[in-house]
């Protein structure tokens, strides 16, 4: 059917890639790119000959938009899927436009000297898109991603009108070390170490850092304390939700992550002001991170599920209705599969799914789009076909 690049090499890039070659029907070609190129041959090492997908590899270094142009003007992919960081979406969005090339990433646009994440910086390309005649599909992980398409498909099927979303993001995965993170951990430090903020009649309401907490009993794992934390799809379903009257985003953290992401902070060792040492300006949170267990190793150490879903609750037929829509993944069943841990597999899979949207022209508007923008069906459905089997509720617990 068609070809993909994939930018970056890894923890959700492995997932990805993997699907990717699960699914040669529609991935006939794929090409591998970061800036250490021995990765991606690993990669392709591992996978070839399993496979009947066609892996080509490639060193990129997707700040520079000219080396991203001339890798895609050589492969000529039907899609370009930015598996690198926050930080490279516009160079790869640029790259795109100038190639007339369709864009999918899983996380928004984060510039590298200040730890604010929001969709204006890419929404501002939406003409630019649409005049290209291509489409980027933004967000297409697991949260922001299926989070957003299980509010789609909530609204679709089960509501006519969705007045309250609490996203619920458990992770009661164990790998056994005091403090690790389960994905890039300067992104992920970033984001828990900043103002909360939830949405509610129409403007943000900002909280400290872990400010609210609440107690929730989720599905085959039981009783986990939450946080609640700014997550990026507050922001476009915000917009895209009709008569939404508050959005919630909650995610678990055990007591030993608190206590030494607490202390990290107390020492500056997660700020990202450079400071001078011996002679050379490092940032504590980029040093921080090298020392800190790569998150693509602890696949094989982590046991485990997680849980993440949405709490619904509004009106159908003129009567209150609630409705939870989640995944329940096991931990040690990815590794098994793809040698990757939950966190990496929940956002690597719908990855490739958003990425197959867009080569087999199901969804095929020309724009930039969030993901709750598009039917939400042959999504649902292609959950439960590639690794992601969603349930639901109608009578689930509610968070206070
Ligand atoms: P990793 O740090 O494991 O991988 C990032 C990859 O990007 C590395 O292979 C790195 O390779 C590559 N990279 C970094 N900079 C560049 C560059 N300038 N040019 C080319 N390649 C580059 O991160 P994860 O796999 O854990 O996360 C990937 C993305 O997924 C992040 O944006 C993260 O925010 C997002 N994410 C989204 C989630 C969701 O549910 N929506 C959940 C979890 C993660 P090299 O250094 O060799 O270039």
């Amino acid at each position: 059917m068609g070809k993909a690049l994939i930018i970056g090499c890894g923890g959700v890039a492995n997932v990805a890639i993997h699907k990717c070659c699960q699914n040669s029907e529609v991935f006939t070609e794929i090409m591998i790119a970061s800036r250490t190129k021995s990765k991606c041959d690993a990669v392709k090492a591992k996978l070839e000959g399993t496979t009947s997908t066609k892996i080509h590899t490639a060193k990129v270094d997707a700040d520079k938009v000219e080396e991203l142009i001339a890798l895609i003007n050589e492969f000529k992919p039907d899609v370009v899927l930015n598996l690198a960081l926050p930080y490279q979406d516009l160079t790869i969005m640029d790259a795109c436009l100038a190639t007339k090339t369709n864009y999918v990433d899983t996380a928004n646009y984060e510039p590298i000297d200040t730890a604010k994440f929001e969709y204006s910086w890419q929404w501002a390309y939406r003409e630019k898109f649409k005049e290209a005649g291509i489409t980027a599909l933004l967000g297409s992980g697991f949260d922001p991603g299926v989070t957003g398409v299980f509010s789609a498909y909530a609204l679709k099927h089960e509501f006519d009108e969705i007045n309250y979303i609490d996203i619920l993001d458990c992770n009661a995965g164990d790998h056994g070390y005091p403090f690790a993170t389960n994905f890039n951990p300067e992104i992920n430090i970033r984001e828990v170490s900043a103002n909360g903020s939830y949405w509610e009649n129409g403007e943000f309401v900002e909280t400290k850092p872990m400010e609210i907490k609440r107690v929730y009993n989720f599905p085959e794992i039981g009783e986990k304390d939450m946080y609640l934390l700014h997550h990026e799809e507050l922001e476009s379903l915000a917009l895209n939700m009709p008569g939404i009257k508050r959005i919630r985003f909650f995610m678990t953290f055990g007591q030993s992550y608190l206590t030494h992401l607490k202390c990290l902070e107390n020492v500056g060792m997660t700020s990202i002001e450079p400071i001078e040492y011996e002679g050379k300006q490092i940032v504590p949170l980029q040093f921080l991170k090298a020392v800190l267990p790569d998150p693509a190793s602890l696949g094989p150490r982590t046991v485990g599920k997680t849980n993440i879903g949405c709490i619904f609750k509004g009106k159908k037929d003129g009567k209150e209705k609630t409705y939870y829509l989640y995944n329940v993944c096991d931990h040690q069943e990815c590794y098994k599969e793809v040698e990757s841990q939950a966190i990496s597999y929940t956002t690597g899979v719908p990855a490739m799914i958003g990425a197959m949207m867009l080569m087999t022209k199901t969804w095929d508007k020309k724009g930039v789009f969030n993901i709750e923008e598009f039917d939400p069906d042959p999504f649902m459905d292609a959950l439960n076909k590639w690794g992601l089997p969603w349930k639901e509720s109608f009578t689930p617990d509610m968070v206070d």
